[in-house]
């Protein structure tokens, strides 16, 4: 009987893997073909100058619109596409789509500093990634500081992504640390690179009205950062009392749904057409 349960087990175990590994390999078809049919869009979710109240940048943030499945989060494509090697090619048509994008918003004549796009450490490992990205700033006739490569603290420790990413920063391109605070050796990396912004992880938003340890730590970083000479974006923000307490502790930008969720490109134009530029 024990022996049987077991069998049983052992079968239900490999139907359940084999229907992973079927659903993953479908997934994997999909997308290859999402990226021909065009199914990719940037939204953007608009980061705001504690201050002023004024739009700062715009974080670019990729979704898959599904015929079968909807808008797909990034989350649940993104971890495969770095295992299967396709965020190459899809990390390339971002670049490209955001890039084309800052464009036309800066020939409009919106008021706002750069697209930041998410670049993960295979793109950055990738040999074409250097001139791809200034090929493109170059056949677009942009201004590197308008774009701002969001890389997590991993990416920066990494000697050989840490080595493109300094390249990157020599040609005027700015980049900030995202999830800060999340991943190992925050403080050391700070040598490694000189990054222009440092993104705090909600994990640490999220709690300082109530937590004293996060709010410490957010004081410490806030401090580092800026003797840095490194603005500091607090993300995450939902509620009203965060954006208080972080004004009065001198944080330089805001990002989080309190303000706005990412939207689509027609919603970010109505938005500046309509001259809704601050939150306050
Ligand atoms: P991230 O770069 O840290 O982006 C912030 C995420 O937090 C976004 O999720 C955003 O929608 C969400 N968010 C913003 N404000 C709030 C808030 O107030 N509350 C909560 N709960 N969430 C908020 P999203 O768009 O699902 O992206 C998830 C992650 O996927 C990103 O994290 C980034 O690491 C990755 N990603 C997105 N687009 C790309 C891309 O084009 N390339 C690469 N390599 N990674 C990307
Ligand atoms: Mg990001
Ligand atoms: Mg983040
Ligand atoms: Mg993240």
């Amino acid at each position: 009987r024990a022996k049987d349960n077991g069998k049983n087990n052992y079968q239900f175990y490999t139907m359940m893997l084999n229907k992973e590994v079927s659903r993953k390999m479908d997934l994997q078809t999909s997308l290859r073909k999402a990226l021909d049919k065009n199914e990719f869009v940037l939204h953007y979710q608009p980061q705001f100058d504690l201050k002023s109240g004024l739009v700062y940048g715009l974080e670019a943030l990729l979704r898959w619109e599904s015929p079968s499945n909807g808008l797909v989060s990034p989350l649940e494509f993104i971890p495969l596409c770095e295992e299967t090697g396709l965020i190459i090619s899809i990390g390339e048509w971002v670049i490209d789509a955001a890039c084309r994008q800052n464009k036309i918003w800066k020939e409009a004549g919106y008021p706002f500093n750069h697209i930041a796009v998410n670049v993960s450490a295979i793109q950055l490992k990738h040999p074409g990634f250097y001139y791809m990205l200034t090929d493109t700033l170059k056949k677009l006739g942009m201004d590197p500081q308008h774009l701002v490569l969001e890389v997590t603290e991993s990416v920066m420790q990494d000697l050989n992504t840490s080595v493109v990413i300094n390249k990157l920063i020599s040609s005027g391109i700015r980049v900030a640390i995202d999830d800060f605070g999340t991943g190992y050796s925050s403080l050391r990396l700070l040598k490694n690179v000189k990054p222009s912004i440092i993104k705090i992880d909600p994990s640490f938003t999220r709690d300082i009205i109530k937590n004293n340890d996060s709010l410490v730590i957010l004081k410490h970083i806030l401090n580092m950062g800026h003797e840095l000479n490194c603005i500091i974006i607090a993300e995450g923000i939902e509620y009203e009392q965060q954006v208080s307490l972080l004004n009065k502790l001198g944080c330089d930008i805001g990002q989080g749904y309190l303000f706005s969720k990412p939207l689509p490109g027609e919603s970010i134009k109505k938005f500046f057409d309509d001259k809704l530029l601050t939150h306050f």
